[in-house]
């Protein structure tokens, strides 16, 4: 008889997972805290809307959805920065103007993947059902539930329950030597709205990710399907200018305009967006092994979750899918080697990703809004067109490539001005040999 999996979290890895291991015909069932998100739950707290790109958008072509997952999503082509007079610039991410990532709202994309689940007979989903805790020798999950406790016995339980995974913190508790580290930043978020034009468009450019850097903190938005945008405020949780010290609709007013004087205009219920949507936290989540023995695993932000400045948690979550499925098809019949090879190809790549995302804060809030950082991306642009296949700016290997994320952090270590002097010569040296040639031809 086939092998049980029973998985904790049907949000956006949980529902690709059973959906690839359905695919290779394991009897999975998926319990999920939340209500059927097709019966409108909307996922409070957490983005509405994210940035896709080639990682994620490969694990989906992979289990043959990403057409339909992508149907609604809208291409963002590059940054437009906003600086305070309301002067906006715009860099594009790449070289190539169709390399760009894709602004795709969670829910459609978490409804995407659990119906894609489902078309696999072997595969259950049942929803309000809350994880207590695991029994880890017993691949057993224990639910809180409205009438009686309830218990879920498989032959493994896969934790593809998010950052605050209770699969996780059963094995914290039951692994002797666990290693565990969560940071948070000092920074909160909060999403806010600019809803469409009158005649139901965009107000702002449509293909772009826009952002206020202020340097310390910043403001992003992403556009809808429906002519929104979702902006989300980054910012201090305390301090002299802060979360803490914002408070009445006086202060709200008086910061946005004066930080972003452009964008209020375009938010007409940004006082009650303010007060009303919650300030979520920003966490960065190690932790080691990712499964134990043949009966546990850690996939998606259970295993790392990480800040969401590179936009690369899900995609990294899409990429854990993968990997696993490749490491189960090579080890068909031992199941924990196949845990101990996906721990192996992941873990630094997840470590990596944290250390990029945090630095990648640093670049968004701050370094977007110099010349120097646009004529920097000029001349990444010009190197990556010239020495086609020999350079690729840390931002393409990292959005554009599959590359992992440690091999990309690696090869970006050196600092940028040796770099670029020693491909500004190769560049020179290229362009006066070909020029050499059409002159001797
Ligand atoms: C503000 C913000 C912006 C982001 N933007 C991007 C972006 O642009 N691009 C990108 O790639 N990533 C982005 N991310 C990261 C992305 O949201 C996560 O990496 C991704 O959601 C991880 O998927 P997951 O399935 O592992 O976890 P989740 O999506 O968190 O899903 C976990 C699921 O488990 C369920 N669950 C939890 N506990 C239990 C329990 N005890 N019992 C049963 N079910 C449970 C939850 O209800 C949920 O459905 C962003 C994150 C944030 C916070």
């Amino acid at each position: 008889m086939n092998s049980k999996f029973v998985l904790i979290g049907s949000g956006l890895a949980g529902g690709l997972l059973a959906a690839y291991l359905g695919r290779r015909e394991y009897n999975v069932v998926l319990y999920e805290r939340r209500a059927d998100p097709r019966e409108g739950n909307t996922v409070s707290g957490r983005s509405i809307n994210l940035a896709i790109s080639t990682r994620g958008i490969h694990a989906l072509e992979q289990i043959g959805i990403a057409d339909e997952a992508l149907r609604h999503a809208i291409p963002m082509r590059g940054r437009m920065i906003h600086d305070k007079s309301g002067e906006l610039h715009f860099t594009p991410y790449d070289v190539d103007p169709k390399k760009c990532i894709n602004s795709i709202g969670r829910a459609a994309l978490n409804t995407t993947v659990i119906e894609a689940a489902q078309r696999y007979p072997n595969v259950r989903v049942h929803f309000n059902q809350k994880c207590t805790d695991i029994d880890l020798d017993h691949a057993v999950a224990h639910f809180e539930t409205a009438n009686a406790p309830a218990a879920a016995r498989g032959d493994v339980v896969i934790g593809v329950d998010g950052a605050f995974s209770v699969v996780r913190k059963s094995m914290q508790m039951q692994i002797d030597g666990f290693e565990y580290d969560e940071s948070y930043l000092a920074h909160g978020y909060k999403e806010l709205t600019i809803p469409p034009g009158a005649d139901g468009s965009w107000q702002m450019e449509k293909n772009a990710l826009h952002i206020w850097p202020r340097k310390s903190f910043m403001m992003i938005a992403l556009p809808n399907p429906d002519g929104s945008f979702t902006c989300t405020l980054f910012w201090e949780f305390e301090g002299p200018r802060s979360f803490a010290t914002t408070k009445t609709d006086d202060n709200v007013r008086r910061f946005f305009n004066e930080e972003f004087p452009d964008a209020v205009p375009l938010m007409p219920t940004l006082l009650e967006d303010f007060r009303q949507n919650p300030t979520g936290s920003l966490v960065t989540i190690r932790c080691a092994p990712w499964y134990y023995r043949d009966k546990v695993c850690l996939v998606g932000d259970a295993a790392h979750a990480v800040v969401p400045f590179y936009g690369q948690g899900m995609n990294a979550a899409f990429e854990d899918c993968v990997v696993l499925d490749e490491c189960l098809e090579k080890f068909p019949d031992n199941r924990e080697r196949a845990f101990a090879e996906y721990f192996e190809r992941r873990k630094e790549n997840a470590d990596a990703l944290a250390d990029l995302a945090i630095g990648n804060f640093i670049e968004m809030r701050d370094k977007t809004a110099s010349r120097t950082f646009r004529a920097k991306k000029k001349l990444d642009h010009f190197l990556e067109a010239t020495l086609r296949g020999i350079y690729l700016p840390l931002y393409t290997m990292v959005t554009f490539t599959r590359i992992p994320y440690a091999t990309a952090a690696r090869r970006a270590r050196l600092p940028d001005w040796i770099i670029y002097a020693s491909l500004l010569s190769l560049s020179i040296l290229l362009i006066a040999l070909l020029l050499f040639r059409l002159i001797a031809d």
